[in-house]
């Protein structure tokens, strides 16, 4: 390659809509320990381990990622926990910490695990975590998460604040299942200092449910907690799409993430990689790059650069999500543990 296209392909990464690249987030495995039923189908073929990229693979396809102007990595799944040695990773990300090129290391996990891991992420550098909990009854947890035990994840959350991460509750609406706990989740999370954020369904991938079934629009969520509770718009942001209210009743923030109801995509700074190294430049569409083989045609990073540039001129202005009461089909045909909520 010659130095004036070398010098073009390692440009902080800008799309042709003129928003920056600022965040990437790994899914760092297709498997995870839960099945919760939104998510997952309970028999899911998962991927064979040649397809994935090695840890030391994606930590190159990071690099070059921090290399060109990202700010916040995000390491997500699958069950992002559950990967073998995943711990060498994150420590291996903390010299960006240190470097400075990086703002911020942080993991969404489903919380099975954080009684191991959560002392070892706040020494990797990680001080902000998203745990995965949908509903606070045991039964109910097990409905959902099929495999779960709300148990195990409260333990986690108990060591995660004690190894002193700050802890915010990602919670998906469900109708019919959870919409009757959401305020008194709110009011369990505010009242152990963590905020929360309530999500709506995606239409992503095959599952053994009807999506319309469990679609709750979030703009009739809130219309409830207002009625119980004051809530203030604020500025608050955390890089990702949420919108965040103050609760006065209880001083904590709420953020509410709508792809369904309201299109989020002008602020969009952000590009996911999968396990196998494919990058998808939106949630929401299915145009990829392939990373993995520019990875491992050659031991430089030059292709690998190359193709990242590629693929951000590639970016689409925004998705469209649609859950299609005759069809039924989902609107993106990979899952959300491929592509990494
Ligand atoms: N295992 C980790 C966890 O539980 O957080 C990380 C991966 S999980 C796919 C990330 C988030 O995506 C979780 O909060 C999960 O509830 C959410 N999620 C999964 N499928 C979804 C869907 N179809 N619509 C909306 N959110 C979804």
């Amino acid at each position: 390659m010659s130095a004036i296209s070398d010098i073009t392909a390692r440009a902080p990464l800008v799309d042709p809509f003129q928003r920056a690249i600022t965040y990437l987030r790994v899914s760092v495995t297709d498997r995870c320990d839960f099945r919760c039923v939104y998510c997952m189908s309970e028999h899911m073929n998962f991927l064979p381990k040649k397809e994935l990229l090695t840890l030391e693979e994606l930590d190159r396809v990071s690099t070059a990622f921090v290399e060109r102007g990202v700010r916040k990595l995000r390491i997500t799944g699958g069950e992002p926990l559950v990967r073998r040695n995943i711990m060498s990773f994150f420590e291996a990300m903390s010299r960006h910490l240190e470097s400075g090129a990086l703002e911020e290391l942080t993991v969404t996990t489903n919380g099975s695990q954080l009684q191991r891991f959560a002392k070892g992420l706040h020494a990797a550098g990680v001080r902000r975590i998203n745990v995965s909990i949908d509903t606070l009854d045991h039964d109910k947890f097990k409905a959902i998460t099929r495999w779960g035990s709300l148990d195990k994840v409260l333990a986690g959350l108990d060591a995660a604040q004690q190894a002193g991460l700050k802890v915010k509750i990602n919670t998906v609406a469900l109708k019919g299942v959870n919409e009757d706990e959401l305020e008194s989740m709110l009011r369990w999370a505010h009242g152990r200092g963590m905020d929360m954020t309530i999500i709506e369904t995606m239409p992503m991938g095959e599952i053994e449910e009807d999506r319309t079934d469990q679609y709750l629009p979030l703009s009739l969520v809130r219309a409830r907690l207002a009625q119980a509770l004051t809530l203030e718009d604020i500025p608050y942001k955390t890089g990702g799409p949420a919108r965040y209210v103050e609760v006065k009743e209880t001083g904590g923030r709420l953020g509410f993430i709508t792809p369904m109801t309201h299109n989020f995509c002008e602020s969009c700074n952000r590009v996911r990689l999968t396990c196998t190294g494919t990058l998808y430049m939106c949630l929401g569409q299915d145009d990829a790059a392939d990373l993995r083989e520019a990875v491992r045609a050659s031991e430089g990073n030059e292709l690998l650069h190359q193709r990242i540039a590629e693929a951000i001129a590639r970016k689409p202005k925004g998705h469209d999500f649609v859950i299609d009461r005759r069809s039924k089909k989902p609107s993106v045909g990979r899952h959300m543990s491929l592509t990494g909520g």
